[in-house]
């Protein structure tokens, strides 16, 4: 047994369902010094068969156990650089501060440089060169137009590289400003491409720092490498592989004045939920398929559908992961009884094996 392990570890507050829960073995990664111990950690989970969970902010997890036979890895990392118009974050960051800052800077950047002598930086890069929905989108990506070892460059002729101008804005936001109100760390949201308003983790993407658990050594992806889709990356197949930093590019605005956390507050629910239980099938909303089979509002035991909602599960009343667990499988039935569609999970369930 290693000692820096806990053992037995309340996990109650550490998935948004707050559903009960206990891991065997837990670990919170809050240095970067404390990295290597994962090769450790990964060792011992060898010896003893144990399966390994990275966890974030638990935002995207529901812990489908009432003692996990394995080890549970929180990370808490933390630590935001700029170069220029680069940002490398620790993983353990949360995306909606980090977001907040960003899209400040940012902004405030494109102002500045607006006022100078030579007018709007043409480095900056408009959302209409990205496309605009959420899914199978094909654009080119933030690393386009790099060079290797140039990540951490970005010089601005790298940048009019790909970017086309933005002089025809007449009010400019950063796109991380959508990212604003979205719960969770960096690495979740990387790991599963999280996104919102048309705004995904592969948009801004230039390289992932992951440590591999099983080698003890560090390796660097590519955006292109990370194999990003809709609400996937690589990460999610690769348990030994932890992502410990990510470079983001944030020169990236657009005129597009929704406000997140506005749009958030009137058509989500707030409580203990995961967000989307369900990712949406291709040209449809999994929330407007579960409202049309007549489970709006539905309860098993201390979790409901929500009103607001239909693709949020909400724990209102102490529920257990087999409430949810039983809501999701009658939203699944139901849903494939009446459209033929077979809704498949967006939030991760984490089983004993
Ligand atoms: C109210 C609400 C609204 C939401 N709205 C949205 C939305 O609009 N768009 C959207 O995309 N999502 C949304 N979500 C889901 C959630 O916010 C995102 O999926 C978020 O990015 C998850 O981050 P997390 O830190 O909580 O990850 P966790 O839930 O802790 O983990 C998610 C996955 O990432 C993996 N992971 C986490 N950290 C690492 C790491 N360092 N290395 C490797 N793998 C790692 C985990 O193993 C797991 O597979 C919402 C959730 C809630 C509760």
């Amino acid at each position: 047994m290693l000692s820096f392990l806990e053992t037995d570890k309340d996990l109650l507050k550490y998935s948004s369902f707050h559903t009960p829960a206990t891991a065997r073995y837990f670990f919170e990664l809050r240095e970067k010094q404390d990295i290597p111990k994962l090769h450790n950690i990964w060792g011992f989970a060898q010896e003893n068969n144990l399966p390994i969970v990275f966890l974030g902010s638990g935002t995207n997890i529901l812990f489908a156990f009432d003692i996990f036979e394995g080890i549970i890895i929180r990370n808490t990392l933390k630590g935001i650089e700029w170069k220029d118009n680069i940002v490398t974050v620790a993983t353990g960051e949360l995306i909606s501060p980090l977001s907040l800052q960003i899209s400040k800077k940012i902004s405030e950047k494109f102002k500045t440089s607006e006022k100078g002598p030579h007018g709007p930086d043409k480095s900056f890069i408009r959302s209409g060169d990205m496309g605009n929905s959420c899914e199978n989108r094909s654009h080119s990506s933030p690393e386009e137009g790099l060079s290797e070892g140039d990540v951490l460059k970005s010089t601005t002729s790298e940048d009019t590289e790909i970017g086309t101008g933005s002089s025809h804005f007449t009010e400019v936001f950063s796109l991380f400003g959508k990212w604003v109100g979205l719960p969770g760390t960096v690495g979740g949201a990387v790991a599963g491409n999280a996104g919102c308003f048309g705004f995904e983790a592969k948009d801004t993407l230039i390289q992932a720092n992951i440590f591999d658990m099983e080698t003890g050594e560090y390796i660097t992806l590519r955006n292109k490498e990370l194999d990003f889709s809709y609400r996937h990356s690589i990460l999610k197949d690769y348990s030994n592989w932890f992502l410990v930093d990510t470079i983001f590019r944030t020169n990236l605005i657009s005129d597009d004045t929704t406000n997140p956390r506005t749009f958030r507050s009137g058509k989500q629910p707030g409580g203990f939920t995961c967000g989307s239980f369900f990712r949406n099938p291709p040209g449809d909303s999994a929330g407007r398929l579960i409202d049309q089979v007549g489970l709006k509002g539905h309860r098993i035991g201390g979790v409901k559908v929500s009103e607001v909602h239909a693709n949020f599960f909400l724990n209102d009343k102490k529920g257990s992961y087999q409430d949810i667990l039983t809501l999701r499988d009658l939203a699944k039935e139901k849903v494939q009884e009446m459209f033929g569609i077979e809704l498949q999970e967006e939030v991760r369930i984490i089983e004993n094996k």
